[in-house]
């Protein structure tokens, strides 16, 4: 390997480093965490049973029917945890329980 051919191999080496670098922050960005709504902290024994008795899990069985269309979600801003008038404690919108409840009109 002579001079020349190092030469050429750090300048295509360095360029692609410096197309990367602006993309990379988009990258990590967009690749969020996904949404968990099963932090119970704080919520009383009862409350937490409550979530258990009513079957509710994050992600639902079908989906058809998601707390994001029950009648007794209350959402909350964009890619966050809302919450409902029957279960305690943060709900998913694209959880369920055995209360689902279509939401009218
Ligand atoms: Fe979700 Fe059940 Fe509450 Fe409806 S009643 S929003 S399905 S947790």
């Amino acid at each position: 390997m002579n001079d020349d051919q190092r030469t050429r191999r750090e300048i295509l080496r360095g360029a692609g480093a410096a197309l990367l670098l602006p993309v990379l922050p988009a990258f990590v960005v967009g690749c969020k965490k996904d949404l968990a709504c099963t932090d119970t902290t704080g919520l009383a024994p009862e409350k937490v049973a409550l979530r258990t008795t009513m079957e509710y899990v994050d992600a639902t069985p079908n989906p058809t029917k998601t707390c994001a269309n029950c009648q007794l979600f209350k959402p909350a801003a964009p890619d966050a945890c809302g919450e409902c008038s029957l279960v305690p404690g943060p709900i998913h919108p694209k959880g369920y329980c055995k209360s689902w409840t279509e939401k009218a009109g």
